[in-house]
């Protein structure tokens, strides 16, 4: 996919630009779970040459001997996994998440058990009252500056 990709962690810390992606995949192996703190990763290819980070960087853990993987040391939001073959970034992290669908699934074998029945599952009303509630999360879209001035 080429086009130009923005996105970055929660709070804003850090931003990046990616032009050239690669496949999107998701991967249920027991590492990703902890890494994103969630039931699989979710990642897409993104060729270095064609990224740039826009604001500040992401803290590097050597989660293996191979492999880093990159988060806002602000927020905790994951962002990459550096592998010596390249890296790749966080699909949930993109300002245009639902451009990325993955195509295919890694590590299928190690998926949690009943995972294959997640979207089974009923749909219940959630009691968010939206005028309430007040965010902090950058918006979807690069900013000159964030947080705004006035709520510093
Ligand atoms: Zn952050
Ligand atoms: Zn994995």
């Amino acid at each position: 996919m080429e086009g130009i990709f923005t996105g970055g962690c929660q709070c804003g810390a850090v931003r990046f630009r990616a032009e050239k992606l690669g496949r999107p995949s998701i991967c249920h192996c027991r590492m990703c779970q902890k890494a994103f703190g969630g039931f699989f990763g979710a990642l897409v290819t993104a060729d270095q040459a064609h990224l740039q980070w826009t604001r500040s960087q992401p803290t590097l853990f050597r989660s293996s001997k191979k492999v880093h993987r990159g988060f806002c040391p602000r927020c905790g939001t994951p962002l990459t996994y550096h592998h010596p073959g390249g890296v790749e970034i966080a699909i949930g992290a993109f300002d245009q998440a639902y451009l990325i669908e993955p195509e295919v699934q890694v590590n299928h074998h190690l998926r949690l058990p009943w995972i294959d029945h997640l979207f089974e599952k009923p749909a219940v009303a959630q009691s968010l009252d939206e005028a309430e509630m007040i965010s902090f999360q950058h918006p979807d879209h690069d900013t000159a500056q964030w947080p705004p001035e006035d709520e510093q």
